[in-house]
C-alpha cells in the first residue's frame, strides 16, 4: 500500500482493484484542494444553510433531564432537509463531483436513506443518479424507492449474496471501476477505501463544530459526554470530530445489539467483530470462523451493517472512544420515552443513542451534561414502530 496517511493505526487503507487506485488518488487530490479553497467552502456552507437548514439547534431536553437526573442536550440533525444527517455528506461529495467535472453519480443504499439523500443532491445539482439497492431491500423499503424515483434517480436491484446493502455496495464499487471517467461514487457513511472515511468525517464534522460552539455559548465550557449511534459511523464521527482533542470529554458510540449480542442476531461489529477487509477498507467486521462476513441484524435498518468505519476501529483500540450496544427493545422503549416526554419522534437509529444516554445518566450528577446526536427523525420508521408496538400489545 505504501500510503501511510490512508491508515488509522492498522485500519483503513485502500483494498480495491488496481484500476480504482488512480481514481481514488484523483478523488483525494481534488478533495484536498477543495477543502482548502475558500470558494468551495463558501458554496458548501451556502447549501448547508439555505438548502439543508443548518445550523441545527442544540436543544436542552428539560423533561428528560429532570427525569434522568443529568443535563441532556440533543443535537437536532433530525431537523435537516430529508430528515437526517446524511444530506450534510451528500452535498459535500456532490459539490466535489461537480468540481471534478463528473456528470453522473452512483450510490449504494440499504434502507434507502442514503439513496434518497443522494437522489436529492443529484436533482439539486443536475447530475444523473443511479442507486444500487439489494432486491430484498427494494421489497422492504418501497416508500424510499418511490422517493428516489420521484427525485429522478434510477434504482437498480442487486440480486447477489443476501440481496441487501453489503451486496449493493459491492455492485456499486464494481460499476464505479468501469465508469469512473464520468462518474463519482457517493458513499453514505464513514466507510470504504481512503479517502472516503476522511471526506465523510470532514463533511459531517459540521455537527460537532456547531455543537461545541453552541454548548460554549448556551452553557459554557465543554460537555462531559458526547454520544451518537454507530451504523457505518458517519453521524458519530461527525459528532466526535471537534471533541476528539478535548480529553475531558467522554466519547461514546452506540451500536445495535439487535435481539441481544448473545443471540448472534445483532450489528455490534465493535463488540464482537474481528479485523477484516470489506468494501475497500480494513476494520472490525462481523465474520464467521472462516472469515465470511456475517449478516447484521437490527430493528433499525440504518444500523444494520456488518462493519464500522476504520477511524472508529482506531478510536476503540486507542481507547479514546468507548463503544456500547443497545438492544431493539431498549431502543424502542427510549423512542417512546422521547415521544412522550419531549414531543420528538426520533429515528430508531437515534433511539439507540438515547437508550444508552438514559442508562449512563444514572451514573451522572445533575450538574453534569451530555450531548446526544439525534441523527434523524422517525417518520420513515412509523410502519416498523407500529408493527413492533402491535406485537407488544401496546396498540390494542
Ligand atoms: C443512516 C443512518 C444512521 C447510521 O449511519 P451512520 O453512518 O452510522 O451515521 C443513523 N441514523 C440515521 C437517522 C440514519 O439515517
Amino acid at each position: 500500500m505504501g500510503n501511510e496517511k490512508a491508515y488509522y493505526g492498522q485500519f483503513g487503507g485502500q483494498y480495491v482493484s488496481e484500476s480504482l487506485m488512480n481514481t481514488l488518488a484523483e478523488v483525494d487530490a481534488a478533495f484536498e484542494e477543495a477543502i482548502h479553497d475558500p470558494e468551495f467552502l463558501k458554496q458548501y456552507h451556502y447549501y448547508l444553510k439555505q438548502y439543508v437548514g443548518r445550523e441545527t439547534p442544540l436543544y436542552f431536553a428539560e423533561r428528560l433531564s429532570e427525569k434522568y437526573g443529568t443535563k441532556i442536550y440533543l443535537k437536532r440533525e433530525d431537523l435537516n432537509h430529508t430528515g437526517a444527517h446524511k444530506i450534510n455528506n451528500v452535498i459535500g461529495q456532490i459539490l466535489l463531483a461537480k468540481r471534478m467535472g463528473k456528470t453522473k453519480v452512483i450510490a449504494e443504499t440499504g434502507a434507502g436513506q442514503h439513496g434518497v439523500a443522494t437522489a436529492t443532491g443529484a436533482a439539486l445539482f443536475h447530475m444523473e443518479c443511479t442507486v444500487y439497492m439489494g432486491a430484498e431491500d427494494i421489497e422492504r423499503q418501497k416508500l424510499n424507492v418511490m422517493r428516489m424515483e420521484m427525485l429522478g434517480a434510477t434504482v437498480v436491484p442487486v440480486h447477489s449474496g443476501s440481496n441487501t446493502l453489503k451486496d449493493a455496495t459491492n455492485e456499486a464499487i464494481r460499476t464505479w471501476a468501469k465508469t469512473a471517467e464520468d462518474t463519482f461514487y457517493v458513499i453514505g457513511s464513514a466507510v470504504g477505501p481512503y479517502p472516503y472515511p476522511k471526506m465523510v468525517k470532514e463533511f459531517q464534522s459540521c455537527i460537532s463544530r456547531e455543537a461545541k460552539r453552541q454548548f460554549a455559548e448556551e452553557v459554557g465550557g465543554l460537555p462531559d459526554v458526547v454520544m451518537a449511534c454507530v451504523g457505518g459511523g458517519s453521524n458519530s464521527i461527525g459528532m466526535f470530530a471537534d471533541f476528539i482533542e478535548e480529553k475531558s470529554v467522554r466519547l461514546i458510540g452506540v451500536e445495535a445489539a439487535g435481539l441481544g449480542i448473545e443471540t448472534g442476531k445483532h450489528a455490534s461489529a465493535m463488540a464482537l467483530g474481528n479485523p477484516g477487509v470489506l468494501h475497500g477498507m480494513k476494520s472490525y467486521l462481523l465474520q464467521d470462523d472462516d472469515g465470511n462476513v456475517q449478516l447484521a441484524h437490527s430493528i433499525s435498518a440504518g444500523l444494520d451493517y456488518p462493519g464500522v468505519g476504520p477511524e472508529h476501529a482506531y478510536l476503540k483500540d486507542s481507547r479514546r472512544a468507548e463503544y456500547v450496544s443497545i438492544t431493539d427493545v431498549e431502543a424502542m422503549d427510549a423512542l417512546m420515552e422521547l415521544c412522550k416526554l419531549e414531543g420528538i419522534i426520533p429515528a430508531i437509529e437515534s433511539a439507540h443513542a438515547m437508550a444508552y444516554a438514559f442508562k449512563l445518566a444514572k451514573e451522572m450528577t445533575p450538574e453534569q451534561s451530555m450531548i446526544v446526536c439525534l441523527s434523524g427523525r422517525g417518520d420513515k420508521d412509523v410502519n416498523t414502530i407500529a408493527d413492533y408496538l402491535a406485537g407488544k400489545g401496546y396498540l390494542n
